[in-house]
């Protein structure tokens, strides 16, 4: 679906999110699904009549699995250059493996990995705080992961906030606390968001908050007390 013009949320994704920003170098996708969606972010790509070969960066806003999961197939199929936080980039390469998930989910988690691995990959542009993508400014928002990142178009008043935060039926939430291993940092991220204006928020999972966004954060903020 298109949620505001050029900007799109991927259908027929399962459990996390991807999206396509268009602009004049082409397309941006951000965070590329679970494992096994390559061929329906493709299709996606078809269906609103752009060539896949038009995606030109593909932009990962943290690396857990159910965001880079299709990150090494879609390399392949379309001319993107990876970007990823230089935090996070050891991650992808393979070079260092993040922590197990707390609790019982961890150990389940562990006793399903090795089944779900993703590929190494070596990303082409390494992120850091205050780096442009298309008219988007990089936000370092840590504690989810140590490299997690925010994508703001102060412009279109628009900004994709990956698994710091997610809006679902109709509830705004911070990351889940399992799959965090630094909660007071991303509390700290929140609060850094909370400081900016914008009017959507897209978030890695749940559904698009529109519009007053910045408003709900702000009052997310408040109630956490932070
Ligand atoms: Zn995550
Ligand atoms: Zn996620």
């Amino acid at each position: 679906m298109e949620v505001i013009p050029n900007i799109h949320k991927v259908d027929g994704l399962r459990g996390s999110n991807a999206y396509l920003v268009s602009d004049q170098e082409g397309l941006i996708l951000i965070d590329t699904g679970m494992p096994g969606n390559a061929q329906k972010i493709i299709d996606y790509v078809n269906s609103i009549n752009r060539k896949p070969s038009e995606i030109t960066r593909i932009v990962l806003t943290h690396c857990h699995m159910d965001h880079v999961g299709n990150v090494q197939e879609l390399k392949g199929l379309t001319n993107a250059k990876v970007a990823i936080h230089r935090e996070d980039a050891p991650f992808l390469t393979g070079e260092k493996s993040l922590p197990s998930p707390k609790g019982a989910v961890g150990v389940a988690f562990k006793a399903f990995s090795p089944f779900v691995k993703t590929k190494p990959v070596q990303p082409d542009i390494l992120l850091e705080e205050g780096d442009r993508v298309g008219g988007m400014t990089v936000v370092h928002t840590p504690g989810h992961t140590p490299g997690s990142i925010a994508l703001y178009d102060p412009e279109k008043k628009l900004i994709f906030i990956g698994d710091t935060m997610r809006y679902q039926n109709g509830k705004l939430t911070g990351p889940p606390e399992q799959f965090t291993p630094d909660m007071s940092e991303a509390l700290r991220s929140i609060k850094k968001i909370s400081l900016m204006e914008f009017d959507v928020m897209l978030s890695g999972h749940g559904d698009p908050l529109l519009p007053n966004a910045s408003q709900m954060v702000k009052e997310f903020c408040n109630s956490l007390q932070i």
